[in-house]
């Protein structure tokens, strides 16, 4: 069709991004008992979601025929309350997706360019190019985000810096030091992203209260998400924190009623179910466990995780990675293959519930003994 040539070459040029596999897709391509098959490719939360989360949206449901709250009161007032900044400090997506594309779409045009990390969230890339900016991937450093390399990568062209920490699918974090060291350095006329989608699931120990650098740091803007501790990806709802001034012109080029009724009713009472978000915590501390030791055991190499995931390389080349995931889809368990992450040797896996796990470890077993 003539139109399609009308299509930005750079939009024609896009790979569609690859989700996880849904489990009615697997059931109906190898015909699978649906009970039988588990989805560990999404960083979903095993635990499903809170009760309160789940009552407040259902009471929601009466009343979906209005337009939800297009400025989200009182989820920004439970955020600002929690975080002590002010409630004009605070953008809410339709997931934190809907707030990393905000940031691209307010600061990015053609000519412009965006800096991540090779194996990073492969959103930023797709972000990028669907504004026509030129996107910028700076090798990694053991699979994480190599900062002192990122920053000399800068250029006057440069709007925006994405960090995800933990990043997706390396399960790698870059240090409070570190980072603060970034920020030190960088223009003040870079936006710097932090991703943190995985941070409730951060130890102790490697917490670090990335809102308090707000104050210091007019260009940075933290992203966090309801889709993964909290257990609320199907409803999307995240949001970014940042400079006032930086919050109101994202909030200018985002769509009135960005975050629909539900999700706003549904995050509002996640964020006060401290009870649930500690279980998936303590939940995922155990799997982590499992997993690695498992993993182990079956002498795979893997990649030290800070998120609700795993990602391990299966020795050999990368059609061995190839059929151990195709035999465990056979097998009913769905995880996630790295191609698109250049890690074509690597599969992801979802820290699920002990059995879900036990049986992927069993059915990786499997696999691996396919192969020889
Ligand atoms: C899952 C994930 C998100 C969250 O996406 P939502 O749009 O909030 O569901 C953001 N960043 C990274 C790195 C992720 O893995």
């Amino acid at each position: 069709m003539n139109l399609c040539d009308f299509v930005p070459e750079y939009i024609r040029a896009i790979q569609p991004y690859q989700p996880g596999k849904p489990i009615s897709e697997l059931v109906r391509e190898l015909g699978l008992e649906e009970s039988t098959v588990i989805k560990l490719a999404s960083n979903e939360n095993p635990l499903g979601t809170s009760p309160l989360a789940l009552a407040a949206m259902i009471k929601t449901l009466n009343a979906v025929a209005r337009y939800p709250d297009g400025s989200g009161f009182e989820l920004k007032a439970a955020l600002s309350d929690r975080y002590a900044i002010g409630t004009d400090q605070i953008i809410l997506g339709n997931g934190s997706n809907d707030v990393l594309d905000l940031a691209a779409r307010m600061l990015l045009k053609p000519g412009a360019t965006a800096i991540y990390s090779q194996h990073a969230f492969a959103i930023y890339s797709l972000l990028v190019q669907t504004i026509g900016a030129k996107g910028v991937s700076v090798p990694a450093r053991d699979y994480g985000h190599d900062l002192p390399a990122m920053l000399d990568a800068i250029t006057p062209e440069t709007r925006i810096v994405f960090i995800a920490s933990p990043n997706n699918p390396t399960g790698t974090l870059s240090s409070a030091e570190d980072l603060l060291r970034f920020l030190e350095r960088v223009s003040q006329d870079v936006l710097v992203v932090l991703d943190e989608a995985y941070n409730e699931y951060l130890p102790e120990a490697n917490r670090t209260n990335s809102v308090s650098w707000l104050k210091q740091f007019p260009n940075l803007i933290i992203t966090r998400t309801f889709s993964k501790a909290y257990g609320l990806a199907g409803v999307r709802v995240g949001y970014g924190l940042a400079h006032p001034d930086v919050a109101d012109l994202m909030n200018r080029v985002r769509q009135p009623f960005n975050v629909n009724s539900i999700g706003l009713a549904g995050a509002l009472a996640a964020l006060q179910d401290d009870a649930f978000v500690e279980r998936a915590y303590t939940l995922n501390r155990a799997g982590m466990l499992q997993l690695a030791d498992g993993l182990r055991k079956l002498g795979m190499e893997y990649i030290p995780s800070y998120g609700n995931f795993i990602s391990f390389r299966v020795a050999g080349d990368e059609t061995n990675t190839r059929k151990v995931n195709q035999s465990l889809l056979r097998q009913g368990v769905i995880v996630r293959p790295l191609g698109a992450y250049e890690m074509p040797h690597h599969l992801r896996v979802t820290i699920g519930l002990e059995s879900e796990n036990q049986k992927f470890l069993k059915s990786l077993e499997h696999a691996m003994g396919e192969l020889v």
